[in-house]
């Protein structure tokens, strides 16, 4: 059993979302783990298994059609499932940082158009940061939106985004100088925006291009990507919160639950070299 799993006082509905997930990982997803792994392949049928179990919308709020539930039945979740196979947890963690992004900073007509597809896992998330000079230091990103009108234009080069190809639904930080001339330093100068895009490889939407994916020496099966904006349109309200200048503190917000999901994974590894 994992580590989270011991977790004193458990109520019943989580040990009976966790009962399920320990099942769907037994059946479903230790059989096939090692094969897909080695095989670099997508793993399409886990993830539509997931997607029935309601995991992709486990702490969306219900009237959204999630589930409702917490950051610790969450990070038990991510546990199990690391258990099986660590590549899923990563398949999920993106999706639910875009999400709680949506749910924490988005405006209410954002959550109503956002919020119940995430659910179901019809739109499935990426989020992107890095770009191919900068990671760490998040401010040091160059890839910028100038308002032309009702629209902003994209464009630049971003880096290593975790299902970038499988997603279809993608916050990406960018700079948004002319907005925000009047904040104090750099931070203040970015906005995230939620772009919707087809699945796939190749331009995913006009402006938009996902190259293809990164070859990677582990962590195989979940798609990691670069993303290429050239002269991407999209409509102002699809800044995140609605309004320029926030991007940063959204997106460092987004990363911290994704750390809650790597330290959940890291934990639900462990579990499984030890059965
Ligand atoms: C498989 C994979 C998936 C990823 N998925 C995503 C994703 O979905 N979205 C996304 O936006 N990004 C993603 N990333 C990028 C990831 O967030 C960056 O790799 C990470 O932020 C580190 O940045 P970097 O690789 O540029 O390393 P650097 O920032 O260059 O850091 C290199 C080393 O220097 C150290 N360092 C950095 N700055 C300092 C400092 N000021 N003082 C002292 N030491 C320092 C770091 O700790 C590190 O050890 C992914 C990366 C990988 C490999």
């Amino acid at each position: 059993m994992g580590r989270l799993a011991q977790t004193e006082g458990l109520t019943d509905v989580q040990q009976e979302i966790l009962a399920a997930v320990h099942e769907f990982v037994e059946n479903e997803i230790i059989p096939v783990a090692q094969d897909l792994e080695h095989a670099d392949e997508y793993p399409a049928a886990i993830v539509e298994g997931m997607k029935a179990m309601g995991i992709f919308g486990l702490m969306i709020p219900e009237e959204y059609g999630g589930l409702g539930e917490s950051l610790l039945t969450y990070a038990l979740c991510v546990e199990e499932i690391a258990r099986g196979w660590m590549s899923v947890s990563g398949i999920v963690n993106t999706h639910f940082i875009v999400s709680y992004m949506i749910m924490q900073h988005g405006t209410p007509e954002q959550k109503a158009n956002y919020l119940p597809r995430l659910a179901t896992g019809e739109l499935r998330g990426a989020f992107s940061m890095s770009e191919p000079h900068c990671g760490s230091d998040v401010a040091a990103i160059k890839s910028k939106a100038v308002r032309d009108g009702e629209e902003f234009v994209l464009d630049g080069q971003k880096m290593w985004l975790t299902n970038g190809g499988t997603s279809s639904l993608v916050a990406v930080l960018v700079r948004t100088d002319d907005e925000n001339p009047d904040a104090k330093n750099g931070y203040g100068k970015m906005s995230t925006f939620l772009i919707e895009k087809s699945p796939g490889f190749g331009e995913v939407r006009p402006g938009l291009n996902i190259p293809g994916k990164i070859e990677k020496m582990g962590y195989k099966g979940v798609d990691t990507t670069e993303m290429i904006m050239t002269g991407l349109r999209l409509p102002a309200e699809t800044i995140l919160g609605g309004a320029a200048g926030r991007g940063f503190y959204q997106m460092m917000d987004g990363v911290e639950v994704g750390r809650v999901n790597v330290a959940a994974r890291a934990c639900g590894w462990r579990s499984g070299l030890s059965n």
